[in-house]
């Protein structure tokens, strides 16, 4: 049977996107079955079999450098792959997405309140609140540009800054190009001044009133969107782990690297561990008998323990680090 390490890196190798999941949201209990799958294989070898201590699996999807394994789960995946989707749909520019716009905007920009059958569309609508901060504008002639409704200024369309009932928002229409003329920005000194009360300094924006616009992938250097970029500016960040270089070292066995990812995550099988799963056991030290067995007493307090981490330490002429030395 694959090792531990081998079954990681299977898994990794699974989390490659499926063509599906570009266009279509899958349903909760679908990725819950799916990624439980991946997550059994993980740690059993079987995906219908669970293990006792595992390591949550939010924390098991985070990159290596955040104490993670770099797994990418089915629901990552999936809103990513819907991330492209959006970001194409944001463009306008292939029939698809005008007819799907047309179909689910009124002529103002506002969606629709009402339902209508797609497809398609749960996917991208789910997916316009995780894109949207990070889309942006070149800003060229204003006219593809909402200025309500887009992030042309900020990460917030200037639309939910101001509280006004729906059936006023349907008399604005307002298009970025309406404050361009052939010189540049336009605005009468009223409205540049209401601009800079919602934190917009219009003056710091530039505007070639020659070109076109360009909607721009933000966090990518040359504003381009890619998988890759969305998957990295997209996700929840947790802080880097001070231990990962330690663990994951090219000159380590890989048995030995997951030992000692397992052993930093807490999640080594010992007695204590076993015990606070609420499974009764007498616990005693298999080396030295005189106390309970727990991680931190096998690997730092236990006399036995001491003796072979200084021979560890005087034969390899190695350092020890502590947490504190990163
Ligand atoms: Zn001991």
């Amino acid at each position: 049977m694959l090792s531990f390490q081998g079954r990681v890196v299977l898994a990794i190798l699974t989390s490659i996107p499926i063509y599906n999941m570009a266009i279509y949201k899958w349903p909760q209990s679908l990725i819950k079955e799916g990624d439980a799958i991946i997550r059994n294989f993980i740690w059993t070898g079987d995906p219908t079999k669970r293990k006792g201590i595992t390591l949550r699996w939010e924390k098991l999807c985070k990159p290596i450098k955040e104490g993670g394994l770099g797994i990418k789960s089915l629901k990552e995946v999936n809103n990513v792959m819907l991330c492209k989707l959006n970001w194409i749909f944001m463009r306008r520019e292939e029939p698809w997405s005008q007819m799907i716009y047309a179909k689910f905007h009124t002529k103002s920009g506002d969606r629709i309140k009402y339902h209508k059958s797609s497809s398609v569309w749960p996917g991208i609508k789910f997916a316009e609140p995780i894109t949207k901060p990070f889309i942006g504008w070149i800003i060229g002639n204003g006219k593809k540009i909402n200025f309500w409704r887009d992030t042309w200024a900020t990460s917030i369309p200037p639309r939910e800054r101001i509280d006004l009932p729906n059936h006023l928002w349907k008399l604005c229409t307002t298009k970025v190009s309406d404050f361009i003329n052939p010189d540049g920005w336009n605005f009468p000194t009223d409205i540049s001044l209401v601009l800079l009360a919602m934190g917009i300094n219009i003056f710091s924006i530039t505007c070639n009133p020659n070109s076109e616009d360009i909607q721009i992938w933000k966090p990518d250097i040359h504003g381009d969107f890619s998988v890759k970029n969305a998957f990295v500016s997209t996700r929840d960040r947790i802080d880097t782990s001070w231990w990962w270089k330690y663990t994951w070292l090219q000159c380590l066995h890989p048995g030995l690297s997951g030992f000692a990812w397992k052993l930093m995550n807490q999640i080594l099988p010992t007695d204590d561990l076993i015990q606070r799963k609420k499974i009764q056991l007498v616990s005693i030290c298999n080396h030295c008998g005189l106390t309970a067995e727990s991680t931190n007493h096998l690997f730092f307090e236990c006399n036995v323990g001491k003796v072979l981490w200084s021979w560890a330490i005087s034969t390899f002429n190695i350092a020890a680090v502590a947490e504190n030395d990163s």
